[in-house]
């Protein structure tokens, strides 16, 4: 038992907007009252808000465990020591699975969705998820360059029927296409898509028929996250035609949009790009059904891993460092580089000011959340300066005025954008909004019956400092953070979801399994109890 009382309470979700009231935690939920001598947090002057939940990240799975290996030099300089209540491991920009867990806690997230899993992967993700203490975390499976599926929909077969065995067969909890059909193409030599109806070379299937068919299944399913989709395209300047192609294909079907930003780009390509943010602020000011994570770049070092190996082999190109790609047979390809983002670099100083423009100029909060595509724009730990950013005007001019100017010149941010984000829409775009739109119904909000995880914050005027720096961070009803230092780290939960399934469509993809894969159809589903240990299953069809 728990009262954290007298704090201003930001939980959006229930239309409280900063009143002084007390939270009332038991039994790892929120609960209405608590007999008064229960123990009590005084949070008098404190602010508090729901555990964070982070829509779209990296932090499990072989890419990120390759990246890793990637840069040894990384981790001399962060090194985690051994206490009597934390492992031992090492930070950089794709910290170790402790230290994941950790850090995430430590800076008041309690819960975490890795964005791409191949399926084939899945007990590589499972198993790291497992050491990743304190987050609860679930993780959407890659279906966006499958050629089993690829056959279904080109012969109009079962695909929602498919999808939910395959989320099944992994244990994860949504589905996300990354570069639909594209890194296939590229896998014969063709880089950027030129159309969504360009076809997959022998396949019968466009990057408009993926999107089409995965999205509607999807929706039948009434999987509580939408189709979650990295569009075509990423980074290649005037990819904001493929963009609104995606998003007008998937019109009327609910759709999350990840990472934003890389995909918002006027010009042509080989030329420079420029801004399109606004455009697309104004479709999904439109369309209710769609949503979007920012992916905002942030500068300093960060590690790009995709499933999108094309756009490594891109990115390669202009490093000229090292890099690493890989091919998931018949699902997927992987591609990691490690990259610095600097002020004075036309094309960063333009993402980044891709990223604020989405922020500043988006009118729905609920659906333009924040994320930096950790590690891809930045990693998880530089959110707080995010939020000063949007919550500081004048800091965020001198940051302005620091930048390649050239850059800024092709956005609108010279026009002295004049909003600041108010805590209750942090409070949005850090925890209620992702919640939601994953359709989580016991994350992001201090209701009745919502999981008891609520960070605490000392009041600060520099509200990098503050969000940096919780007073306390509480898991599951249990005190996990005190003044900046972990008090203990327990294991936090697996989501998936529950998908009905049908075990006879085994029957159409045990002939498919036998001309793709090297492994058997019965080798493949997850069935390990140890690696299943904590999962809780989310249902279909709930409350949005
Ligand atoms: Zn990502």
């Amino acid at each position: 038992m728990l009262r954290i009382a007298q704090g201003r309470v930001y939980d959006p979700a229930n239309g409280i907007d900063g009143e002084v009231r007390d939270v009332c935690l038991d039994g790892g939920t929120v609960v209405d009252d608590l007999p008064s001598d229960a123990p009590r947090i005084d949070a008098r002057g404190m602010v508090v808000m729901p555990g964070g939940v982070d829509i779209h990240a990296h932090i499990a799975g072989p890419a990120v465990n390759a990246a890793r290996k990637l840069s040894p030099e990384e981790h001399r300089g962060d090194v985690l020591d051994r206490t009597a209540v934390t492992r031992s491991g090492t930070g950089g920009t794709v910290p170790s699975t402790f230290a994941t867990g950790y850090r995430y806690a430590l800076l008041g997230y309690t819960t975490v969705v890795d964005a791409a899993t191949p399926p084939l992967a899945a007990r590589h993700t499972l198993a790291e998820l497992r050491d990743t203490p304190i987050v609860d975390a679930a993780f959407l499976v890659l279906m966006g360059n499958n050629l089993p599926l690829f056959e279904l929909i080109r012969q109009g077969g079962p695909v929602s029927e498919t999808v939910a065995w395959w989320l099944e067969a992994t244990s994860g909890y949504g589905v996300k296409l990354v570069n639909p059909g594209g890194v296939e193409m590229w896998k014969h030599g063709n880089r950027n898509v030129t159309s969504l109806d360009d076809e997959v070379e022998g396949l019968g299937v466009t990057p408009r028929r993926v999107l089409e068919a995965i999205a509607t299944a999807v929706d039948e399913l009434g999987l509580p996250h939408p189709v979650h989709v990295h569009c075509n395209n990423l980074g290649v300047p005037g990819n904001l035609r493929t963009t609104l192609d995606t998003l007008e294909a998937l019109q009327g079907r609910r759709a999350h949009l990840a990472h934003l930003q890389f995909h918002a780009y006027g010009g042509t390509p080989g030329k420079r790009p420029r801004s399109r943010a606004p455009e697309l602020v104004e479709h999904l000011d439109a369309h209710p059904e769609h949503s979007a994570d920012v992916g905002q770049v942030m500068f300093g070092p960060a590690t790009t891993m995709t499933a999108d190996a094309p756009v490594s082999a891109m990115l390669r190109e202009v490093t000229g460092g090292k890099w690493l790609n890989a091919d998931l047979e018949a699902e997927t390809g992987c591609g990691i580089v490690p990259l610095a983002y600097r002020e004075r670099n036309y094309v960063h100083a333009l993402q980044w000011g891709i990223g604020l423009e989405l922020l500043l100029l988006s009118r729905d909060p609920w659906r333009v959340v924040l994320s930096t595509d950790h590690p891809n724009g930045g990693s998880f730990l530089s959110y707080p300066r995010l939020i000063r950013l949007l919550m500081d005007r004048e800091f965020r001019n001198e940051q302005i005025g620091r930048v390649n100017q050239k850059a800024i010149r092709r956005t609108v941010l010279g026009d002295d954008l004049d909003r600041e984000y108010t805590l209750g829409e942090i409070a949005i775009i850090t925890r209620a909004g992702p919640a939601r739109l994953l359709g989580l119904a016991a994350k992001g909000h201090l209701g009745v019956g919502a999981d008891a995880d609520v960070t605490v914050y000392s009041e600060h005027e520099d509200r990098e400092e503050m969000f940096a720096r919780p007073r306390f961070v509480i898991k599951g009803g249990r005190v996990i953070v005190e003044d900046g230092e972990l008090r203990e780290a327990p294991a936090g939960d697996l989501l998936r979801v529950a998908a009905d399934q049908d075990e006879a469509i085994e029957r159409t993809l045990r002939p498919l399994f036998e001309e793709h894969y090297s492994v058997q159809l019965a080798n493949y589903p997850v069935r390990e109890p140890w690696l299943l240990e904590r999962a809780r299953r989310i249902p279909v069809g709930g409350e949005r």
